[in-house]
């Protein structure tokens, strides 16, 4: 079996690929296919804004097309920035900007109430057009100061109490095995492979 990733992000499909193994990966790429999922992405939800992009893929090339979308959910902030986490400091804002601009929201907020959680939603879409999404989520607590210089966006802010580490802090393998990401692929993997065997 094989999937086609509606991503241009290499760094995403590699660590996708990699969950999804036996399952083959290719990206969009591979087809000299080229969309724009930033103009997309403008969807209230996740679950909105992965279709859109499985649906443009679509009518681009043929197989079972996957697209994931994500993003930070800070319990102090009624579930913000989530779906607008990539714009929440302006459009083309850097990931210091974005964490930089959290940490003050949250200035007034007590340890107790700083909880938080990444959340990443797959679309699969397949030939004979039907859907479906599976969610994955990974639970933490917003730090005061930035830790670490691994991982992107807003993971040196992103505390996970069991490691005592922030996402930025922990390699790049240990993020793979616990990520919101890597959660919703292996739902992907586990829904996939069983419709197989039926
Ligand atoms: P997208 O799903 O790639 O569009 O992600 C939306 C935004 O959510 C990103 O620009 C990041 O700001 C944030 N985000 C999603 N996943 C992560 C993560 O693993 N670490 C840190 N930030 C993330």
């Amino acid at each position: 079996m094989e999937i086609i990733l509606a991503t241009f992000n290499d760094n995403k499909a590699r660590e996708i690929a990699a969950i999804m193994a036996p399952i083959e990966v290719k990206s969009l790429k591979e087809f000299g296919v080229i969309i724009d999922f930033d103009a997309v992405e403008d969807g209230e939800t996740y679950r909105e804004n992965a279709f859109k992009k499985v649906r443009a893929a679509a009518g681009e090339v043929e197989g079972i097309i996957v697209a994931d979308d994500s993003g930070l959910e800070v319990d102090a902030l009624g579930g913000g920035p989530g779906v607008h986490s990539a714009r929440y400091a302006g459009e083309g804002a850097a990931a210091s900007d974005l964490y930089t601009k959290l940490l003050g929201e949250l200035e007034d907020v007590p340890e107790a109430e700083r909880g938080a959680r990444f959340v990443c939603v797959v679309a699969v879409r397949y030939p004979d057009g039907s859907e479906e999404s599976v969610e994955g989520e990974c639970r933490g607590v917003i730090t005061r100061e930035p830790r670490g210089g691994g991982g992107f966006g807003y993971d040196p802010v992103f505390y996970l109490p069991e490691r005592g580490l922030t996402m930025a802090e922990i390699t790049a393998e240990e993020k793979n095995s616990i990520s919101h990401r890597a959660n919703a692929f292996r739902a992907l993997k586990k829904m996939l492979l069983e419709k197989e065997t039926i």
